[in-house]
């Protein structure tokens, strides 16, 4: 094999999205992947005509996709497609109120108008407002690295600096939502954006209301045929790029030499490249993979995100009262984050989230029926007993579900799967089962994720949701941008 050479260590988004650049870049590339198919937490099964997909489901910023394939010189339309969402959420609360969230600030300030009693302009200036922190911070924490000094000598840094009050790093989320804010119904429905990346809002800097501006402000989409097809797509693109995948191949170790890596071994054998990416959990990476590697231990010590259990029920029932995304809140929020980030437990009346994809694709579940995806935030693992944990919140889901609805659901789930941080810390290497890498509950978050190079062994780099600029789709995909522009 003539030129230089990279590996992939895993085919989560951000895996693929490296893979891609690195083979416009001009390397031969190869991706191993512990997994028997590419896209990790963004993965779907099928069961008994019943297709999930089993990680996420909120999917914005689908420029971000588009991207790979300009610069690959394709259409993205002839590979995937995708339409704007509106409404975008429902959500339900217990005094009975229904918000039918839509896309754009305008329409969604009118209707929390028209159901709660937040003044329509004070919506849009708070919403205004997330625009103008999107606005201020998203080149400078999002789309570069924070860790190479000369990135911080342009004009988007100096305005975040002049700025800096209105970015409001060391106000928390809640604190910030209650001063604009007076409907409670109101401040946790902002409030719950923090789940997003796994942190708590009432600790999680104000700066993170950036979110509610890329979901309302932004827009939230649909990808046709449902999010793996987003990984699909990007498989073939990768494919066609020439990047070589190694499927059920666990990466055991990076081989380094005079504090350069070269190669990645396996069970079975050792591999030589010029270049290594590591798409693994970095937490793990370190652990497992270079254990005798110096660390960056105040990075490792963060403490990590929340996790998630998911009841994937094949519905044999359909609901005109929901829709694609569908929130039922807890009657309180800040019990909630108690329990799931001091405590360590699960709250008995969690906001449980409910994703059917088959309002949007049809073909996701038998005719008559829908495919029902209910996610509820819970610690991360710390050997707690999640065999008790699923039952418990299985039966408070279901009684809470069954109340908002008026229906016995026990008896129309015609199939199930459960994900728990169990299974998610085994298989896709996550520390902890944590979802989202650290945890953003400090205005020091951003800058203690681990950078997207190694500062101590030439030629590694880091992508994925536990590194800069950190997890979701979007920010996976800039992981990839920022760690392969900084190869040579
Ligand atoms: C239930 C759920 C819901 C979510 N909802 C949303 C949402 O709505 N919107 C959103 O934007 N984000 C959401 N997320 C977060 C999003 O899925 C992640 O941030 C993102 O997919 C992480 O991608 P990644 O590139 O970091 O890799 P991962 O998906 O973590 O994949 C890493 C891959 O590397 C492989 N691997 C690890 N170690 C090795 C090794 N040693 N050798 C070989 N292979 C290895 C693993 O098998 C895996 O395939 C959700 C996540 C979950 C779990």
């Amino acid at each position: 094999m003539k030129g230089k050479s990279a590996v992939v260590i895993g085919s989560g988004i951000a895996g693929l999205a490296a893979s891609i650049r690195l083979a416009v870049k001009g390397f031969n590339v190869t991706v191993f992947e512990a997994g028997s198919e590419p896209g990790g937490k963004m993965g779907e099964k099928s069961i008994l005509g019943y297709r999930f997909d089993t990680g996420p489901s909120v999917f914005t910023m689908p420029h971000l996709i588009d991207e790979l394939f300009e610069l690959c010189g394709k259409n993205p339309r002839d590979y995937f497609n995708y339409s704007k969402l509106d409404p975008v959420f429902n959500y339900f609360y217990e005094d009975g109120t229904v918000i039918n969230a839509a896309h754009g600030a305008e329409k969604f300030a009118e209707e929390i108008a028209l159901k709660t009693s937040e003044k329509k302009e004070t919506v849009l200036d708070y919403l205004a407002a997330c625009e103008t922190k999107y606005k201020l911070t998203h080149k400078v924490f999002l789309e570069r690295s924070l860790h190479k000094p000369g990135n911080y000598l342009n004009y988007e840094t100096l305005n975040g600096i002049v700025n800096f009050r209105k970015i409001q790093a060391f106000k928390t989320m809640n604190d910030a939502n209650h001063k604009q804010l007076k409907d409670p119904r109101v401040v946790q429905l902002f409030n719950r954006y923090a789940s997003y990346n796994g942190s708590n809002p009432f600790h999680a800097p104000a700066t993170l209301n950036v979110i509610p501006f890329i979901e309302i402000g932004m827009g939230a989409y649909f990808p046709e045929g449902g999010m793996y097809a987003v990984i699909s797509s990007l498989f073939k693109l990768a494919q066609e790029q020439g990047v070589e995948f190694k499927f059920n191949t666990m990466v055991t170790g990076i081989i380094t030499a005079n504090g350069k890596a070269t190669g990645v071994r396996t069970s079975e054998t050792a591999y030589s490249f010029d270049v290594v990416v590591s798409n693994m959990d970095v937490f793990n990476t370190y652990q497992d993979l270079i254990p005798d590697a110096p660390k960056p231990k105040l990075t490792l010590r963060q403490p990590k995100s929340s996790s998630v259990i998911v009841f994937y029920w094949g519905m044999m029932k359909t609901f005109p009262q929901l829709g694609l995304h569908n929130i039922f809140f807890s009657r309180s929020d800040k019990e909630e984050f108690n329990y799931v980030f001091e405590k360590n437990r699960i709250f008995a009346d969690p906001t449980v989230y409910l994703n059917i994809s088959s309002k949007a694709n049809a073909a996701d579940a038998p005719e008559g029926c829908e495919n029902w995806f209910v996610m509820v935030t819970v610690p991360n693992n710390s050997g707690q007993d999640w065999d008790r944990f699923v039952r418990q919140t299985k039966k408070n889901v279901l009684t809470k579900l069954e109340t908002f609805l008026n229906t016995d659901l026990k008896s129309l789930i015609g199939c199930e799967a459960i994900l728990d941080p169990r299974r998610i810390e085994t298989e896709t290497s996550s520390a902890f089962g944590a979802v989202f890498g650290n945890a953003s509950n400090s205005p020091y978050s951003a800058f203690l994720r681990h950078p997207n190079f190694s500062s101590k062994i030439k030629n590694l780099y880091f992508c994925g949701g536990s590194v800069h600029p950190g997890p979701g789709i979007p920010l996976c995909l800039l992981s990839a941008k920022i760690a392969t522009d900084l190869v040579k």
